[in-house]
Formats: structure tokens, C-alpha cells, sequence
């Protein structure tokens, strides 16, 4: 399938979670089976490289996972505070209001693995951003990280790029 189909695949709905915000919606596009797969072997070529994935709660599980499975990888779930039953390592980033934090098992990566970083949206890179320190923190390369989806207009991939990532979209919408 070709990129432009699979951007057919994404539901846009309106003010959600808040009035003004159009919430492009993978729902759609996971639960089409040629499509899920088309963009798993996407995503899958953009990270050739790395020797494990990792994905960001919730929705990059479903991408990352799949990925990851696909190239016989690794995967790290890289997860909201207090999931993980392992000593973890954190850190905190800023939203648009107020704070949020990501954890992992610092004991996933070794030394100087390459690690590349699969979510399904790009939009200002705070998360993704937070993902690559954290990773970093724990010894980790990270050089690599593949979207479904940019929204150019908020950044993100600017962002990423200055802090020496390269930036992968299947799709962009405004
Ligand atoms: P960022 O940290 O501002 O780049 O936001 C990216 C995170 O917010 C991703 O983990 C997405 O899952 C989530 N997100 C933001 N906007 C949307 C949307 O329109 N659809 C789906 N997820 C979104």
C-alpha cells in the first residue's frame, strides 16, 4: 500500500480530547490488517541499525511491539511511573500543562547499544525527546526514531534532529 493510502486509514476526530484539537486516530488504521502490516515494514526499514526497539506507552507499544517482533529485535517498553515492578530509572518533561514522567529497566540496554525509537505521533517531541535521554541515561545510542505520523507545524522533528536524532514520518498532517 502506499503512503497516501495508509494516511486514508487514519481517522481524524474533532475536539478530542479538548475542543480545538483534530486527534488523528491509528484506531482505523490498526484495524485495517494490510495496512497495519504495510506500516510495520515501513517503520521496520527506517530503523535498520539499531540492535532493539523501544516504544512509549501506550500507542508506541503497538507499533514498536510489532516492529521489534518483525525484526526478531528486542523490544523496551518505555512506561507511565510506577508500571514497571523493576528498579527503574525516570525522567520528567513538560506538557502543554504541567509535568509527565517516563520510566525504564536501566538493565535493558547494555553500554553503547543502538536503540531506535518507534511512536505512533510526532508532535512538539517532548515525549519522544524524554524517551531519548532516558534511553541515553541508561547507556543506550540512540540515532533513529520512526513515526506514523508528524505534525511538522509543532516541531518535533526539529527538535529531535538538534538533539543529533534522525527523523523518520510515514505521514504528515497540518
Ligand atoms: P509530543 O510529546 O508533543 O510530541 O506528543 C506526542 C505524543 O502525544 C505521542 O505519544 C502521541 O501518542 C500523543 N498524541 C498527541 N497528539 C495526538 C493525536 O492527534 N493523535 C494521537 N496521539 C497524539
Amino acid at each position: 500500500m502506499t503512503p497516501a493510502e495508509l494516511k486514508a486509514l487514519v481517522r481524524t476526530i474533532p475536539d478530542f480530547p479538548k475542543t480545538g484539537i483534530q486527534f488523528r486516530d491509528i484506531t482505523t488504521l490498526i484495524g485495517h490488517g494490510e495496512g497495519f502490516a504495510a506500516t510495520v515494514e515501513w517503520l521496520g526499514e527506517r530503523v535498520a541499525g539499531a540492535s532493539a526497539i523501544a516504544g512509549m506507552e501506550a500507542r508506541g507499544f503497538i507499533f514498536g511491539a510489532a516492529v521489534a517482533a518483525r525484526l526478531g529485535l528486542p523490544f523496551l517498553p518505555i512506561r507511565k511511573p510506577g508500571k514497571l515492578p523493576c528498579d527503574t530509572i525516570g525522567v520528567d518533561y513538560e506538557l502543554e500543562y504541567g509535568l509527565d514522567r517516563l520510566e525504564m529497566d536501566p538493565s535493558a540496554v547494555t553500554n553503547g547499544q543502538p536503540v531506535a525509537i518507534v511512536d505512533d505521533l510526532l508532535a512538539t517531541g517532548g515525549t519522544a525527546s524524554a524517551a531519548t535521554k532516558l534511553l541515553r541515561q541508561a547507556g543506550a545510542e540512540v540515532a533513529l526514531a520512526a513515526f506514523v505520523i508528524d505534525l511538522p507545524d509543532l516541531g518535533g522533528g526539529n527538535l529531535l534532529r538538534a538533539n543529533g536524532v534522525e527523523v523518520h514520518a510515514l505521514m504528515e498532517f497540518e
